[in-house]
C-alpha cells in the first residue's frame, strides 16, 4: 500500500485499555473509524465504532473481526501467535509480527538488542532450576530474575541479592521461563518514543525522564535532566531499532542512564505510558503520530514546544482530580474506567511547567 488509507476506513485495535482508548480518538480525529477488540472491559470501545468482546483463542470471532478492519494495530504485546495467523490472512498488521515476536520474549529481546550492539544488562536464560548457577555466574550478583514472557508494570520479577538468594527467587516465579539479568547502577530511567512511518522516515520525541513506585510508572518528566550528547544517543538507539525491525508505528524504548552511558532495558512495540506528555508538549502526540504511522500519513515533527511533567493516576489518586483541574496548566485525563483498584491506572495529568 502506498497511498494513505481513505478516511472512513476501519482501524482495528487489539486490546482495549486506554492506550486503545486514546489511539481511538487520534484515530477519529483523523477521519477514521475504530473497531476494538477486547475480551474484558473495555474502555476504548466507549470511544470506538465498534466492539468485539471475544478471547484471544477465538479463532472465528477474530477472523470476524479482521474481515471487518481495513488495517489492524495493536495496544499491548501478548498477542498470541494462533491469532497473528488468522488476522493475517485478510487485514495488514502493523507494527508487523516480527516485532511483537522479539519483543514477547525478554531472551528474545535482550539477544535482538546486543546483536545491535546496544549496552544491555548481561543477561543469561533460565529454562530450568539446573540453569540457576551458571546464569547467576555469568550475570554476577545482585541480579534481577524475570519471567521470559507476560511481564508488566515489575510484575514477574524476583531479585537475587547473593547465590544463595537464587532458588527462592527462581520459585517465586513459579516455573515459568525466566532470564537473570544483572543489575546495572543507573542514575535515571529515560523513555524514548519514536515513530517509523510506511516510508522509512523516523521521527523521535526528546526523552522522557521516567520514576516508578512500586513497579509502576508514577511521572514522565521532560526535559530529562540529561546532557545533550545523551539525549541525542538515546534518539539513535531507538532509531536503530526501528530501522532494524523495519518496524512501522510507535515504539517506546526504555533506558538507563548510567556513568559509562546508555543501557537499554527494553522496548515496547506501541504506544507507551511515557509517552503521555506529547498530549500538551508537541503538536502531534504519540497517539496521532501511530495512526499516521500505520496509515501511511506523513509523520509530525516530534519537536516539543513545553517543558510537561505527566503523572498518572493510580488507584485512590483519582479523587484528587478535582483538585488537579482546578490548577492552571494541568491537562486532565480519565480512562472512564468504572472501579477504582489499588494499583490501576485511572488517568494522569499533563502539567505544563514552561515553555520548550
Ligand atoms: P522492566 O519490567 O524490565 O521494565 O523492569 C521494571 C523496573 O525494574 C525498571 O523500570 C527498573 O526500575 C527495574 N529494573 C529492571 N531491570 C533492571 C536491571 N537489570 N537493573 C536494575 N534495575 C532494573
Amino acid at each position: 500500500m502506498t497511498e494513505p488509507l481513505a478516511p472512513g476506513s476501519t482501524l482495528g485495535i487489539l486490546g482495549g485499555g486506554q492506550l486503545g482508548r486514546m489511539l481511538a480518538m487520534a484515530a477519529a480525529r483523523l477521519g477514521y473509524r475504530c473497531h476494538i477488540f477486547e475480551p474484558g472491559s473495555a474502555p476504548a470501545a466507549d470511544v470506538a465504532h465498534a466492539w468485539t468482546q471475544a478471547a484471544y483463542d477465538d479463532l472465528d470471532a477474530l477472523r470476524g473481526f479482521a474481515e471487518s478492519c481495513d488495517l489492524i494495530t495493536y495496544e499491548f504485546e501478548n498477542i498470541p501467535a494462533p491469532a497473528l495467523d488468522v488476522l493475517s490472512e485478510t487485514t495488514p498488521l502493523f507494527p508487523d509480527r516480527r516485532a511483537l515476536e522479539v519483543s514477547q520474549d525478554r531472551l528474545t529481546e535482550k539477544t535482538f538488542l546486543a546483536g545491535l550492539g546496544l549496552a544491555t544488562a548481561p543477561f543469561a536464560p533460565i529454562d530450568t532450576p539446573a540453569d540457576l548457577p551458571t546464569a547467576l555466574a555469568a550475570t554476577a550478583t545482585p541480579a534481577i530474575l524475570k519471567t521470559r514472557r507476560f511481564g508488566y508494570d515489575g510484575k514477574g520479577q524476583a531479585r537475587v541479592m547473593t547465590p544463595e538468594d537464587g532458588a527462592a527467587a527462581l520459585a517465586s516465579l513459579e516455573g515459568a521461563p525466566a532470564i537473570a539479568e544483572g543489575f546495572v547502577r543507573f542514575s535515571r530511567e529515560i523513555s524514548v518514543i519514536a515513530a517509523r512511518g510506511r516510508d522509512g522516515t523516523v521521527s523521535a520525541y526528546d526523552p522522557g525522564e521516567n520514576v516508578h513506585e512500586d513497579g509502576i510508572l508514577s511521572t514522565t518528566t521532560v526535559p530529562a535532566a540529561l546532557p545533550l550528547t545523551l539525549r541525542t544517543d538515546a534518539v539513535l538507539i531507538a532509531s536503530r531499532i526501528l530501522t532494524a525491525l523495519d518496524y512501522v508505528g510507535v515504539m517506546g524504548v526504555e533506558l538507563f542512564v548510567t556513568p559509562d552511558g546508555l543501557v537499554v532495558n527494553e522496548f515496547a512495540p506501541r504506544v507507551h505510558n511515557s509517552g503521555h506528555w506529547t498530549q500538551v508538549g508537541c503538536a502531534v502526540d504519540q497517539f496521532e503520530q501511530h495512526i499516521r504511522a500505520i496509515a501511511g500519513w506523513p509523520l509530525g515533527n516530534g519537536a516539543r514546544h513545553a517543558n510537561v511533567v505527566m503523572e498518572n493516576l493510580i488507584g485512590e489518586d483519582v479523587a484528587r482530580v478535582a483538585s488537579l483541574a482546578a490548577e492552571p496548566g494541568v491537562q486532565v485525563h480519565l480512562y472512564g474506567k468504572a472501579e477504582t483498584r489499588p494499583g490501576r491506572k485511572m488517568g494522569h495529568v499533563n502539567r505544563v511547567t514552561g515553555p520548550a
